[in-house]
Formats: C-alpha cells, sequence, structure tokens
C-alpha cells in the first residue's frame, strides 16, 4: 500500500492547503495529515483546533486521515508506514526551505522520499500567517478558506 503524509501546522487549514490534499490523496492508497504538535513559532489555534478544523475540511475525502504528531516528521513517517512525504510549493516563499529540510530529512531516512505539489495558481500567494493578519482587521477571507474556518477565525478575533 502506498501511504504519504502531509505533515505542517496548519495554523488554520486553508484552501490551499486543502488544495493539496486533494491532489496528494490521489496519489497514494492513503494520506495521513500530520498536524505538527509543537511547532516554534506562535500560534493562534491550538492542536486540538488544528487538528478539527482540518478534520472537518477533508471530511469527504475517504482515503485520508488526520493525526496530530510530536517530534521528528521522519518518525511521523514511519509511525503511520508511510513511504512519501507530501509538501506544497509556492512560487514566491517555499523553495529554498524546502530544500533544506528535505536534504536534511534524506539524511535521517534516506528511503523516504518527498514529493512536492505545486500550488495551484489561486492559492500562490496565499498564506495562513498573512491569512490571520486579515481576518484580525476584518478583511473578507470567505473565498480563501472552507466557511467553518472562516466562522472559527471570527469567533477567534471576536469579530461581528
Ligand atoms: P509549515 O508550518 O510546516 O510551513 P504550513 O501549515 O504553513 O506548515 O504548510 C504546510 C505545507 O503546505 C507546506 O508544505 C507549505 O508550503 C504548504 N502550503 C501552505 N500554503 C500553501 C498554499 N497556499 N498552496 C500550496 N501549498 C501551501
Amino acid at each position: 500500500m502506498k501511504t504519504g503524509i502531509y505533515p505542517g501546522s496548519f495554523d488554520p487549514v486553508t484552501n490551499g492547503h486543502v488544495d493539496i490534499v486533494t491532489r496528494g490523496a490521489s496519489l497514494f492508497d492513503h494520506l495521513v495529515i500530520g498536524v505538527y504538535d509543537a511547532p516554534p513559532k506562535h500560534l493562534l489555534f491550538t492542536t486540538e483546533q488544528r487538528l478539527e478544523l482540518m478534520t472537518k475540511a477533508v471530511a469527504h475525502l475517504p482515503n485520508v486521515d488526520v493525526k496530530t504528531y510530536v517530534g521528528l516528521t521522519v518518525d511521523f513517517a514511519r509511525q503511520v508506514g508511510a513511504q512519501s512525504v507530501v509538501r506544497g510549493l509556492r512560487m514566491s516563499s517555499d523553495f529554498e526551505r524546502e530544500f533544506e529540510m528535505a536534504l536534511m530529512n534524506k539524511n535521517l531516512a534516506p528511503d523516504l522520499e518527498l514529493v512536492c505539489l505545486m500550488s495551484s495558481l489561486d492559492y500562490q500567494f496565499l498564506s495562513a500567517s498573512l491569512l490571520k493578519e486579515v481576518a484580525q482587521l476584518g478583511g473578507s477571507i470567505t473565498n480563501l478558506v472552507p466557511p467553518h474556518v472562516a466562522k472559527a477565525l471570527k469567533e477567534k478575533f471576536a469579530l461581528p
């Protein structure tokens, strides 16, 4: 069975992430989304909230599961029996960091392959951090996230 993982902090999940999950799911028998439990940066949503928002966003995809993980991504891949790591690449920002991480992961787990999917045109400039800034200032983000995520952002920022 071909199994892949899609790791990230997903704070919160955006339509760009869902697009990568949807396309990634068609490449594997089983795709496991790994919501990273303790990223070394400030997060808006708790791990449980990020897990719940992601689970709802991909509920329509039968071969996709969502789990949280701590520690190394390569260890999470081993735990779920994955042979590949899926990541999304946006034109402007992601290549160098993904390359660096891929080489480090290759060093840790030579048998684990990286599959990078190019971000779709609509989501090239969509990042969770910019999304949060705009949402906090009351800007419309409804075409960038699933409806339940837009609702969660509104509640988080106590917006009307
Ligand atoms: P991390 O904190 O590990 O960067 P993110 O939740 O920000 O995790 O993103 C997880 C993965 O999704 C990364 O590979 C990132 O490049 C990718 N990604 C983020 N936003 C988009 C987008 N708009 N389009 C495609 N891929 C994206």
